[in-house]
């Protein structure tokens, strides 16, 4: 099965691994420095804390804004994760729809301000399949009104916006390093800054908001947690990082066939990455027209058929019974027409040009011999 997106296990992980399970040190020890490090490097940041996932990544960075009580303004188009652990810190959730590359409307979130802004703890965005939200315009907002940004990019981890690394601008920005994702620690995940205080009061957080002080002695300064990330998977996170642009480059070489076959076909659009963006092609995201919106199951059945393993990113989070039960039920007009409308087709660097074409003459397939009709 050509799956939708693919982690890159090789000899050099395989090795990392074993290396750093012979050690003496299996958690706590120097490899996560070093995978912190690393990271800081990548992105050109000055502080990195890395955590057993992206989710205990998010609940920390909430909880280190203090966000209890407070509004979270969010797009419902990600992972559940992205609100859930708003939710988990004590805060609020509310969600602001969607523009059609499937990242949240800055004017819409301009619009919720200059309505009403001091009951907002925070404004967390995701950039959808890689690809950067307008990250000066929402920076611009958060600063007139002085309102903390996360960034969760978990997709994005390489990607560039303005020949800056994604992930350099928010106050807060995370990544996800589950095997989906650009790169990989088994769970992992990470929050980087270049506040300090901010990653000093995550770190805390992360292992049961215990201080260390003199031999036996330690100090217990708040309700922490323990979201370590072991130094074996820190290992292969050191390795996978090396790879990470020459992978990226496949997926954009994957993604760039895909841009060029699709032009114009008279089933789907595709999102076009502006010029001043690069995306880390974590996901390759089609967007069929209204007229098959009716037929998605038998299309994605019909690829499944053939091999091909797609899926669909996102189902809206306040689709959710458990959403629904919680703020009732919501209606954005953008999220709920892409979900209606988006497939993820296989684009990662496990495949070569062939797979894509596969990809490609299949899809055109199902699609041209599928019975078209409005939906209702
Ligand atoms: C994957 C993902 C998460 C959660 O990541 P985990 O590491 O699995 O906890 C959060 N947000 C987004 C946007 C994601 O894609």
């Amino acid at each position: 099965m050509l799956t939708y997106s693919h982690q890159n296990i090789d000899q050099s992980d395989i090795e990392a691994i074993v290396d750093a399970l012979k050690g003496e040190i299996l958690t706590g020890g120097k490899k996560v420095e070093d995978f912190e490090q690393a990271l800081c490097e990548y992105v050109d940041i000055k502080y990195a804390c890395v955590l057993n996932s992206a989710t205990s990544a998010l609940h920390l960075a909430y909880s280190a804004l203090n966000v209890k009580n407070k509004t979270i303004l969010t797009t419902p188009l990600t992972f559940a994760a992205t609100a859930n652990a708003a939710l988990m810190a004590g805060a609020r959730v509310e969600f602001i729809d969607i523009k059609s590359d499937g990242n949240i409307d800055e004017k819409k979130i301009e619009q919720r301000l200059k309505a009403k802004s001091e009951d907002i703890g925070a404004i967390c965005v995701v950039d959808y399949a890689g690809n950067s939200v307008e990250m000066d315009e929402i920076c611009k907002l958060c600063k007139d009104y002085n309102i903390p940004l996360i960034d969760d990019a978990s997709h994005a981890l390489g990607a560039y916006y303005k020949n800056e690394k994604v992930g350099k601008k928010a106050d807060l920005s995370i990544f996800s390093f589950h095997p989906v994702k650009p790169i990989t620690t088994f769970e992992g995940g990470a929050v980087i800054s270049n506040n300090e205080e901010l990653i000093k009061k995550i770190k805390l957080l992360r292992s049961h908001g215990i201080s260390k002080k003199r031999f036996w002695d330690s100090d217990m300064l708040e309700l922490g947690y323990n979201y370590r990330l072991s130094d074996v998977a820190c290992a292969l996170g050191i390795n996978q990082l090396k790879k990470l642009d020459r992978n990226l480059e496949k997926r954009e070489e994957i993604a760039q066939f895909y841009d060029k076959e699709f032009e114009k076909n008279p089933y789907f659009s595709t999102i076009k990455i502006k010029n001043y963006k690069k995306s880390s092609r974590h996901l390759y995201p089609i967007l069929l027209f209204p007229e098959f919106y009716c037929q998605k199951e038998d299309i994605f059945q019909a690829l499944l058929d053939k091999g091909i393993g797609v899926q669909v990113h996102y189902k809206p989070t306040y689709e959710f019974s458990f959403y629904k039960k919680l703020l009732g039920q919501i209606r954005l007009e953008n999220a709920d027409n892409f979900y209606k409308a988006e497939l993820s087709i296989p684009c990662h660097q496990e495949m070569n040009l062939q797979d894509a074409k596969f990809v490609k003459d299949t899809l055109f397939d199902i699609l041209e011999k599928i019975k078209k009709g409005y939906c209702g």
